[in-house]
């Protein structure tokens, strides 16, 4: 099913990354903007987040010995630094994540690598190291996202859909390692319902949500690929999805050759796969198009010379 598999390490099956967004309330002040204090339950389950879905996962993670990658908006690290050193005490990787969660499609070039530069000097004041992976706020990424990754040397990304498994992305001047999403393995489609984030679908059983995230497990042990959770604590963190959550780790810890990884280790990996002359991944080079392109050029808006 995979044409060019990757050989993950020890002859594993497949790779196993449990990666949450550690977005709190920082999108209120973006969305709300001197209107928080009037959005006091809104706010109140986005900082269930950091105060109570943060603190339960680490303790259920440490207890089953898998490592965990946390992706940080700057302005979440300096309001909750209680759990920032709780999350680098666990020894889990700290990814960035913008600052306010901004929107980098909505963001002007510069005020975009305002954000990257910020967000890298936050994190590294608490961790004492630069981070190396990035992960787009809403999977915004825009045409300067990866240009910004590359220039500030960040090992890898991970906010695409674009494979099965890990693969390069090349500007011209620079690559940087992706680690791809799947849809099926975000959280916030099964059990996200209230009226001010616009999501009003009946929320899933965390026994149904289970039942997908582990025929997405099942797939990637089967043919050889990766599984990544892109879960936010104040979704996935919930008593009863946490308990499923449990079960699900128990299920993959049932299979011989499982790698549980951070994506730091998962893009090492691919790096070191990569030197040894052992694998070679696909390249995406990017950007894909030369813009506008002259097919749709005549329909565009004239715009005064
Ligand atoms: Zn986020």
């Amino acid at each position: 099913m995979i044409r060019n598999p990757i050989p993950w390490p020890n002859g594993a099956k497949c790779a196993v990354a449990f990666t949450f967004d550690v977005d709190a309330d920082s999108t209120a002040h973006i969305n709300w903007l001197d209107q928080v204090d009037d959005h006091v339950a809104s706010v109140s389950l986005m900082r269930y987040g950091p105060e109570i879905g943060v603190p339960r996962l680490i303790d259920m993670f440490d207890a089953a010995e898998v490592p965990l990658t946390f992706f940080v908006p700057g302005w979440v690290a300096e309001n909750y630094p209680e759990t920032m050193r709780m999350m680098i005490e666990s020894g889990a990787e700290i990814g960035h994540h913008g600052y306010l969660h901004d929107d980098p499609n909505k963001q002007t070039p510069e005020a975009e690598r305002e954000t990257v530069v910020r967000g890298i000097e936050i994190l590294e004041s608490f961790t004492g190291k630069k981070p190396v992976g990035y992960r787009s706020p809403t999977h915004a990424n825009s045409r300067h996202t990866l240009d910004l990754l590359v220039e500030y040397g960040f090992l890898y990304e991970s906010s695409l859909l674009g494979d099965d498994i890990p693969y390069e992305m090349d500007n011209g001047k620079g690559r940087v390692v992706e680690i791809p999403c799947a849809h099926g393995l975000d959280d916030w489609p099964n059990y996200m319902v209230w009226r001010d984030f616009n999501y009003f679908m009946s929320p899933k059983a965390p026994s149904d949500a289970y039942r997908l995230y582990k025929d997405e497990f099942d797939a990637a042990y089967r043919y050889g690929g990766m599984w990544m959770s892109v879960w936010h604590p104040l979704v996935s963190g919930r008593l009863a999805r946490a308990h499923w959550i449990g079960e699900l780790v128990e299920y993959m810890k049932g299979h011989e050759g499982v790698w549980f990884c951070t994506l730091e280790e998962m893009a090492a990996h691919v790096r070191a796969l990569q030197a040894s002359g052992e694998w070679t991944p696909r390249i995406d080079r990017q950007p894909w198009y030369k813009m506008p392109h002259p097919a749709i050029r005549d329909r565009l808006p004239k715009v005064a010379e």
